[in-house]
């Protein structure tokens, strides 16, 4: 038995004689690799075994400091684990005895001891202990899973009395294991023919009379020699199994969470009512309901909030229409209203106007009073579609159009909608090859210190030139990257474009600054983005503290615990971060301690308010906020001196605007930083004159 050879033997003896002696047989019979320790005392082999590994203990029993079965005891509590062996006196057999029933693998009486007897009992003990262990595994897992299977299952001795139930047996039988043990089986397991001839053939009456279906088997336990000793009884209840079908079906058409009908049903629907307009000569309207923000509400709330508000809104809607319309929800935070036999096609709007002011009213949900705006679109059966996918499609484009143009409105589809969608799928095209073409190009914006009126940092924004339009606008064409998912690509190379800039700038002998790069939720929950950042930081030599990424607060609130692993593995190699347009996301400003942020960047809208209020409470306390943080503070969008002479009272630490610089090109950045240097020191009070 190779595998449980002895590797290391621990031999506690106080007699040195004995100790002798058994070192001999060792040294003479033992396996070549084992290795023996002596030590006299029980203080001693304590100490061995704290720090030692071992694989068996030959205890004496009468130790210095130990005596009989204490000695034994404190051995375990050394070394719960280790298999032992005792020494006794040839006239202790009653130490003996009790020393087995206590833990220990076999003893040896000392003065017969020979050395084939000494090395058997050692390997054995150790075999058995291993034996012992596995045993233990196995019933504990058998014990596990009778107790976790939902069938019931009981057992039984020969003479048919039960001597096993788990908990699904207690349950359906309405006995404990306790009070059934030995009670008669046809006592606790009363299986009856069923008296209900439509459910299954057999039935369990429980303990107080109620009866179910259940399914049953029965197989006979043999002990080794194949003498059967019982039974086992497996019973399942099917009157859950048949519950379940029945709400399978009802789920597979109805929404889980609102309990509305879902698509298929709207389908049908649609197409009955299509069927009935037609004959009566009538329309249907379908409107295309979808949330405003519901995003933000989940991202800063949490989804169980989300969700509970996505139920109100939905038992609301159902209270603004007729019996015979029909409410769904389409997924996420969209609903379909279908209207059937409508004589006029206005009683669309006016349902839609109903409906805005439905969902408009204050949602109480957990002590939040969550308020939250829907946008509408509306399409008209035969006018606007003659089937049903036709239809909810163009009520979806009326809805984006409905968006676009304001939220909390409503809009009927137009045919001219579909240029839009024309339009931004050749948007999307363009933009798919403007990275080959090199249409994208990056300008640079330079962040300045509001004391000293250097130039610390630039910020990279996108610039596209589409050969046939002309220059389109980074709003207008990051929302398609990011839909389209082309954002991981275009974001890729601007990360790498920004990089080499610095280090062009770098290289030239300019003063270093850092280099911030915007990215996009999308980008960060893409598989592979830190390994990317990593990879262009190294191919690109840009030294990382350099390096600053601008993250919204909503791409930090979705996949919070994502984006704090993210984060955190680029703060520790040294990469800076920092919050964009940060007071328009929904904040939750614990959220703050979660990540590893450098800086604030407060939204231009906030700065804007200065030019009205002289005292713009937001732009100082998002600057406290900062301070008490521990975090720089950069106002974004400053326009006037007013606003610099505010921000610089304030003592917010930076600034970035057309008061300083548009975003410029490398060379035009390079100039300015030049320009930078010359007049370093802006004295306090002063205004700042950087012409471009
Ligand atoms: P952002 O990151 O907040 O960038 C600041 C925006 O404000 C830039 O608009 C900038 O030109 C503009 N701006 C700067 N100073 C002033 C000012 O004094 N007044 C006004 N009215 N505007 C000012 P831009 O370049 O059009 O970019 C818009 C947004 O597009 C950026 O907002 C950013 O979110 C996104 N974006 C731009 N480049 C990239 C990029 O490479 N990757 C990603 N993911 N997003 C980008
Ligand atoms: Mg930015
Ligand atoms: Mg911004």
């Amino acid at each position: 038995m190779s595998e449980h050879s002895i590797k290391m033997l621990l031999v506690v003896e106080d007699n040195r004689g004995d100790a002798r002696l058994i070192r001999e047989m060792f040294n003479e019979y033992g396996e070549p690799g084992t290795h023996m320790t002596h030590v006299e005392r029980m203080s001693e082999a304590e100490a061995h075994l704290a720090t030692h590994h071992v694989d068996v203990i030959l205890l004496d029993l009468g130790l210095p400091d130990a005596q009989g079965l204490e000695t034994l005891r404190r051995a375990h509590v050394a070394a719960p684990a280790v298999p032992l062996v005792v020494l006794t006196a040839y006239d202790d057999e009653t130490t003996a005895a009790q020393a087995l029933q206590q833990g220990a693998q076999d003893y040896l009486i000392k003065g017969q001891i020979e050395t084939r007897g000494l090395l058997r009992a050692l390997r054995y003990a150790v075999e058995r202990k291993v034996m012992e262990e596995a045993l233990f595994a196995e019933k504990e897992r058998a014990q596990v899973t009778l107790k976790c299977i939902g069938d019931a299952v009981a057992c039984t001795d020969n003479a048919g009395r039960i001597s096993f139930l788990n908990l699904a047996a207690e349950t359906m039988t309405g006995w404990t294991l306790l009070e059934a043990l030995g009670q008669p089986m046809a006592e606790v397991l009363r299986i009856v023919d069923a008296t209900n001839p439509s459910s299954a053939n057999r039935s369990l009456v429980r303990r107080d009379g109620l009866e179910f279906p259940v399914e049953e088997s029965v197989a006979p336990i043999h002990d080794r020699v194949g003498q059967t000793t019982g039974s086992v009884i497996v019973f399942r209840d099917v009157s859950v199994a048949r519950a379940m079908a029945a709400r399978l079906s009802h789920w597979a058409q109805h929404d889980f969470l609102t309990g509305l009908p879902n698509r298929m049903v709207l389908n049908d629907r649609i197409g009955q009512a299509i069927v009935l307009a037609a004959r009566h000569a009538k329309k249907a309207v379908l409107l295309f309901l979808d949330l405003d923000n519901f995003k933000h509400i989940n991202d800063s709330l949490g989804h169980p909030i989300g969700d509970k508000l996505l139920q109100s809104i939905a038992g609301r809607l159902v209270k603004c229409v007729r019996a015979s319309d029909t409410v769904s929800r389409q997924g996420g935070d969209e609903f379909v209203v279908l209207l059937s036999e409508v004589s006029n096609p206005e009683d669309g709007a006016a349902m839609a106007r109903r409906m805005l002011d439905t969902v408009a009213e204050a949602h109480t949900i957990d002590q939040h009073d969550l308020h939250v705006t829907t946008s509408i679109g509306i399409s008209v059966y035969p006018d606007d579609g003659l089937d049903a996918e036709t239809l909810i499609k163009n009520a979806d484009m009326a809805m984006y159009q409905a968006k676009e143009t304001g939220r909390q409105g409503y809009k009927y589809f137009e045919r001219a909608m579909n240029a839009r969608a024309v339009e931004r799928q050749s948007l999307e095209e363009g933009l798919r090859r403007a990275v080959e073409r090199g249409e994208l190009e990056l300008y640079y914006q330079p962040k300045l210190s509001l004391a000293t009126g250097a130039i610390t940092g630039a910020e990279a924004l996108l610039r596209w030139t589409h050969p046939v339009r002309g220059a389109v606008s980074p709003a207008q064409f990051i929302p398609v990257a990011e839909d389209s998912g082309l954002i991981v690509s275009i974001g890729n190379w601007v990360l790498r474009e920004a990089c080499l800039q610095a280090r062009r700038w770098a290289n030239a002998g300019l003063p270093s600054i850092s280099m911030a790069v915007n990215i996009s939720a999308v980008e960060l929950r893409k598989e592979g983005f830190l390994a990317g950042v990593f990879a262009i930081i190294a191919e690109t030599g840009v030294e990382p503290a350099l390096l600053e990424l601008e993250l919204t607060e909503s791409v930090l609130m979705k996949h919070v615990d994502l984006a704090a692993a993210i984060l955190k593995r680029l703060a520790d190699a040294g990469v800076k971060l920092a919050v964009d347009d940060f007071g328009t996301g929904y904040s939750s400003l614990s959220y703050l301690r979660k990540f590893p942020i450098n800086a604030l960047k407060i939204d231009q809208s906030f700065v804007r308010q200065i030019a009205t209020d002289p005292d713009e409470p937001l732009v100082r306390a998002i600057i406290g906020m900062g301070r008490a943080l521990k975090l720089k503070t950069v106002a974004e969008g400053v326009e006037t001196e007013q606003e610099l002479t505010f921000l610089r009272e304030r003592e917010c630490d930076e600034g970035q605007g057309y008061l300083f610089s548009r975003p410029v090109p490398p060379s035009r950045f390079a100039s300015l930083l030049v320009q930078g240097i010359d007049q370093q020191v802006v004295p306090a009070g002063s205004p700042l004159r950087l012409s471009v």
